[in-house]
């Protein structure tokens, strides 16, 4: 029986919309069979590598299942749409902008109807953009004159034909949330996914000059309050425990409300904790001076029992002057204070984590040394790290051209970070042993089930090999007995424990 394969590329936003789209898409095929086989490529275009890896999946897909049906959509669809829909296998192209539209346009191209029929075709860059009144009725638009007018770069490989795949996607993002998800209907049931994402937030109206976020995702827009209130309520009912919130730049959640009494993140974090019965709440990404004094607060009153004490702040260089390239918000200073405050608040048991972008243009060895020295200072549970990758229309594109560094350097660079993550990672984990601490118990893959053993994930954010089997999404209360090889905690289970 024909049926759909979802592949997530990116970042935990990108997967929740990945997530809805699939919740969506189980909820409609439920009415309706599909005709032939799908594969949705959810991608990411965050660096060069990203791309790379999304073509060579499509061009696998391709070759595995050429009857398949290969609808691509994320940042990269947004990116460069008429480079993927020129691929072989590939039916469709939903840019970020139509992602809300994706399960209508799904189930039409396996109906072959007027719909995808009619898509395809070209409006001059004079005609309006036809608006998008919801499901069934999707905007196609001249991507390539869209993304001239905007001033971003745009290639086409040298004597390429025009396609004729069709291309949903322009720069109005009026439709970038996938809003009518609901937990346990659309969505998978909290049993079925545990830890899942409720993304509240989209885009993000910095301009880091590295980033090419803005232009894939437009400017930050917030679930509303009721909405989100709604959905934590609806997932509490569904008998979920842990809820991630997340989003493009979720500091910046509300900013965009109307009205004098303007939303906050932190109010929200509260009134979920306060109001709805969700036994534990985790932040993911926020940006440095997005944690204000009200958010940190929150980490004293409620972390380590609902809130997760864990804060993952973007770093991306301990050099002042390189953050200035940037175009970052803060200095160095600035995040150690509020890395500071942090701990001050929720105590040294917190997981701290960080990306840091190793090379970025006119990138020194002193201003390296800088970022190494700011990280050796700070008590990091985890780093993520990334070699810098130019992207195409972002100002870090030029400054690659005038000053690129090395790669022989880059690589050099990022060996030394690594082995510094390492270092740190062990030490802030091996702090725990012998110690009990809060998890909640995740699927566990075969080879670890065969031997008796559980996956889990600590409150404060450490993977957990659990002594015996226990189903997915139940909060345990575990020992750390030891420290694995691969990082992960060995423990034994000390009791069942709902934190409430
Ligand atoms: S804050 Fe900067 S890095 Fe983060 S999404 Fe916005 S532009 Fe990109």
């Amino acid at each position: 029986m024909a049926g759909f394969h979802i592949e997530h590329f990116g970042c935990r936003a990108a997967r929740a919309d990945g997530e809805a789209m699939a919740g969506n898409l189980r909820a409609m095929s439920e009415l309706e069979s599909f005709a032939t086989d799908v594969v949705i490529v959810n991608t990411c275009s965050v660096t060069a590598e990203a791309d790379r890896a999304a073509r060579a999946f499509i061009r696998r897909a391709h070759r595995r299942n050429p009857a398949a049906k290969i609808v691509v959509t994320g940042c990269y669809a947004q990116r460069a749409p008429e480079e993927l829909a020129a691929m072989a296998g590939v039916a469709a192209v939903v840019g970020n902008s139509h992602k809300a539209l994706a399960p209508e346009i799904i189930l039409s191209l396996t109906r072959e109807s007027e719909l995808t029929r009619g898509a395809g075709r070209t409006m001059s860059a004079a005609s309006p953009v036809p608006k998008c009144e919801g499901p069934g009725a999707p905007a196609v638009v001249p991507v390539a004159s869209l993304l001239a007018a905007s001033g971003r770069q745009y290639s086409v490989g040298a004597g390429q034909a025009p396609v004729s795949t069709p291309i949903w996607a322009d720069d109005r993002f009026a439709h970038s949330f996938i809003e009518d998800a609901h937990w346990g209907e659309t969505q998978p049931a909290p049993g079925a996914q545990t830890r899942p994402n409720l993304k509240i937030q989209e885009g993000c109206g910095n301009r880091c000059t590295f980033c090419v976020i803005p232009f894939t995702r437009g400017p930050s827009q917030s679930l509303p309050y009721a909405v989100v209130m709604r959905k934590v309520e609806g997932f509490v009912a569904a008998g979920g425990k842990e809820l991630v919130l997340s989003g493009i730049n979720l500091g910046r959640w509300g900013r965009d409300s109307e009205g004098s009494s303007r939303e906050t993140l932190a109010g929200l974090v509260r009134a979920i904790l306060e109001k709805t019965g969700l036994p534990r709440l985790r932040l993911s990404s926020i940006e440095p001076m997005d944690w204000d004094d009200e958010l940190i607060a929150l980490m004293g009153e409620f972390g380590g029992g609902r809130l997760a004490r864990h804060a993952h702040l973007p770093l991306q260089s301990g050099s002042d002057a390189v953050l200035r390239r940037m175009h970052r918000r803060y200095r160095p200073w600035h995040y150690a204070e509020r890395v500071a405050a942090l701990l001050g608040a929720a105590g040294p048991d917190l997981t701290l984590g960080a990306d840091v972008m190793v090379g970025f243009p006119g990138e020194t060895d002193g201003e390296f040394e800088e970022t190494l020295t700011f990280i050796r200072a700070l008590p990091f549970g985890y780093l993520h790290l990334f070699p810098f990758s130019a992207r195409p229309g972002t100002r870090g594109w030029a400054l690659h051209e005038a000053s690129r560094v090395p790669q022989a350097a880059t690589e050099e660079r990022m060996t030394a970070l690594r082995a510094l993550a390492a270092e740190k990672g062990e030490a802030h984990r091996r702090r725990f042993v012998g110690r009990a601490l809060e998890a909640i118990t995740l699927h566990t893959p075969a080879a670890l089930a065969e031997r008796g053993c559980t996956t889990a994930l600590t409150e404060n954010f450490l993977p957990v090999e659990l002594g015996g089997r226990f189903a997915a999404n139940e909060l345990v209360r575990v020992r750390v007995k030891a420290l694995n090889g691969d990082g992960t905690l060995k423990c034994e289970a000390a009791h069942t424990a709902v934190a409430q």
